[in-house]
């Protein structure tokens, strides 16, 4: 008999298949419809910017995994799971490349332009007059706001472009890029100013008014972390305020339904937290998702696990 697997957010067909193939899918929506089988399920499938509501979790006595997909585990109950001795996976360093290449070409068409520079030429303009200028990468420097798997993905991918790196998170890492303890330091020195730190309550808000008062007029934030890092409203006032030159943002607040006051700014470029939406990086966190759960009804143990929290 296949397990009761409860699953959160929707797959691809062929990751489905997979799913479908060694477990007893249970969809959370009809879960909330009839919660009859609680007792019977074993693991919960769930994408990382999905919430797996601590509610839920306590409904679920025999649950024993959380595989997740994706690498953020903010909207998992960490300390619940813990205390249940339930394993929590999730799908780390496959989308390190896919997440880097994002805020790079973020950052470039930012800088650059080039979504405006499209709709120009489209537009019939280029006869008419030339574009305006614009500005470059290179000699730039970028502050890096927690320099993890993803950050130091970015910070080696941006080193060929001649940028001056630092870095800013908990610790000092001894790394040849310069380390900032002090985040509005970190912002101040910054032309460019990178968040790749993990989302929840640690990190909420941390890219407050006062840094981005720090980072300037001539400054630009890039987001790929998660909504929940910068105060959006301060955020939206300095961008309409000309306080910071422009924000590249992959993570909002609010997602999908994001605020509309974004859609009258033109110096931010907005995307649909696609920082991993590439075939290859998400057929590689879906696999890594299910090796993971075939290893904890095999062994016990899973492959990759969320670290338990501290407190
Ligand atoms: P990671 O390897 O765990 O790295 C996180 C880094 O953040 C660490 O270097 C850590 O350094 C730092 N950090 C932790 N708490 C901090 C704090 N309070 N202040 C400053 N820095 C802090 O994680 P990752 O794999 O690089 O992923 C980073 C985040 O990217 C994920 O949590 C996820 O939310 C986001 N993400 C987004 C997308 C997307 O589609 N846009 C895709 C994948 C991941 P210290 O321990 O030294 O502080």
């Amino acid at each position: 008999m296949k397990p009761a697997l409860l699953q959160i957010g929707s797959f691809p067909p062929e990751v489905q298949a997979q799913i479908d193939a060694g477990f007893d899918r249970i969809d959370v929506r009809d879960f909330e419809r009839d919660p009859s089988r609680a007792g019977e399920i074993r693991a919960i499938v769930t994408r990382s910017n999905l919430e797996v509501p601590a509610a839920l979790v306590e409904r679920l006595p025999k649950l024993g995994i959380i595989a997740t997909n994706g690498v953020g585990h903010d909207l998992i109950p960490l300390a619940l799971a813990a205390r249940r001795g339930i394993a929590v996976s999730n799908t780390p360093d496959v989308l390190n490349a896919a997440v880097a290449e994002l805020c790079i070409g973020a950052l470039l068409a930012l800088l650059r332009q080039l979504p405006q520079a499209d709709r120009y030429v489209r537009e019939g303009r280029w006869p008419g007059a030339s574009f305006p200028l614009t500005s470059s990468l290179a000699g730039k420097q970028v502050g890096i706001v927690g320099l993890g798997r993803i950050g130091k993905d970015i910070a080696r991918r941006l080193e060929p472009f001649g940028v001056a790196l630092a870095y800013h998170g908990r610790s000092d890492q001894n790394l040849a890029w310069r380390f900032e303890a002090d985040l509005g330091a970190l912002a101040r020195d910054a032309d460019i100013l990178i968040v790749a730190a993990p989302g929840g309550a640690e990190t909420a808000r941390m890219i407050d008014a006062h840094v981005l008062e720090a980072l300037g007029p001539r400054g630009i934030l890039v987001n790929v972390a998660r909504g929940s890092l910068v105060d959006e409203e301060a955020l939206l006032a300095a961008l309409a305020e000309g306080r910071i030159a422009g924000a590249a943002l992959d993570v909002f607040d609010r997602e999908p339904d994001i605020d509309a006051r974004f859609f009258g700014l033109e110096n931010v470029l907005l995307m649909p937290h696609i920082g991993s939406a590439t075939r290859e990086t998400r057929a590689a966190m879906a696999q890594l998702m299910l090796d993971n759960l075939r290893s904890w009804f095999g062994s016990g143990r899973v492959l990759t696990p969320v670290p338990v929290p501290e407190h």
